[in-house]
């Protein structure tokens, strides 16, 4: 099957005053695609999404959704996705029912159809028994359930969600992201902030987004192969000490914690190691053992946001 764009940026930017928000992004995400847009608080992603909903006009650059452009067409394009945005969007006092019968409105939805629409999101987010509670009496995860369901109503083919999961219990995420691969099998595009690297994991493709730049943009297997230094996690007492002392090494670019071990970015690790295994440079760190481990999405994230070139591989 060939593949479809239906979002497509081109240099798309957004200031506001002498703050640029957002710099100048240009990608595709194809029909289906689950893209996860990952960044630190502050990158750009809500301002990005904004912009693709209409909500604020570009500075410069320009985008589409289904070919139409999402600034001069924007009430074209309206129709043609559910945003889910960070804040509560909901009417708390509204039932379940009344609020997806209100966006339903709200969104053009056929009179005769809507019926069968509300039933039919209803059993998609599991709120059938909670059909007549006032939204504002869910849950948090319950809640956010119903902004997907609302967000639905129209059964757009395109899908914005800002944070979907933030706040949310194990559980709800896990229901939240089943929800999602449904979504995205009936193909539905969808494009998903995040700052979680486990749920940036589980998109098919993710863009890092820093100040407003994309870094990468590629699948998660692809970004982790762009790790090409070997990667050393090594185990010292006393560990905080060891975080500290091997920071400073000029070798090393940085070092992570996971699971009580130290994770060394660095591209002479195999180097490194040979030196210290013939002495040991450290006589207030006692050294215990390591190993050399595949790359996570938080270590290739890193080596991206703070410029780590010498342990990507050139793209
Ligand atoms: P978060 O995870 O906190 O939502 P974000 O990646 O979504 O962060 P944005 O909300 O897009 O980031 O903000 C990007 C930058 O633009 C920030 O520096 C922010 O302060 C600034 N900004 C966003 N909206 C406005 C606005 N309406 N006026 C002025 N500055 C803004």
């Amino acid at each position: 099957m060939m593949s479809e764009a239906v979002i497509h940026l081109e240099q798309l930017g957004k200031r506001y005053g002498d703050t640029v928000a957002v710099d100048e992004l240009s990608f595709s995400v194809d029909r289906g695609m689950i893209f996860g847009f990952l960044g630190a608080n502050g990158a750009g992603k809500t301002t990005t999404i904004r912009m693709l909903s209409g909500l604020v006009r570009p500075s410069r650059g320009r985008a589409t959704i289904s070919g139409f452009d999402v600034w001069s067409q924007r009430s074209r394009v309206r129709e043609k996705f559910g945003y889910v945005a960070q804040r509560f969007s909901l009417y708390r006092d509204l039932t379940v029912e009344e609020n997806l019968r209100f966006f339903g409105g709200a969104s053009r939805v056929p009179r005769n159809e809507l019926p069968r629409r509300i039933d039919m999101l209803l059993s998609l987010t599991d709120l059938e028994d909670k059909r007549h509670a006032t939204a504002g009496s869910l849950s948090g995860g319950m809640r956010q359930l119903l902004a997907l369901g609302c967000a639905l109503v129209h059964d757009p083919p395109v899908l914005f969600l800002d944070e979907p999961t933030s706040g949310l219990d194990p559980v709800h995420r896990q229901q939240m992201w089943n929800l999602l691969y449904d979504l995205s099998h009936r193909g539905i595009t969808i494009f998903v902030t995040t700052h979680y690297m486990d749920e940036a994991e589980r998109c098919t493709d993710v863009g890092f987004i820093e100040r407003g730049r994309l870094l990468a943009k590629a699948s998660p297997r692809a970004l982790k192969e762009s790790f090409g230094a070997k990667l050393l996690e090594i185990d010292v007492e006393p560990l905080m000490e060891g975080f500290a002392r091997l920071r400073e090494q000029p070798e090393i670019l940085g070092v992570s914690l996971r699971s009580g071990s130290l994770r060394l970015y660095t591209a002479e690790a195999e180097k490194l190691v040979a030196q210290w295994r013939q002495q040991w440079p450290f006589p207030e760190l006692q050294w215990r053992g390591c190993r050399w481990v595949e790359p996570d999405m938080e270590d290739v994230f890193t080596a991206y946001s703070q410029g780590y070139k010498a342990v990507l591989k050139q793209t």
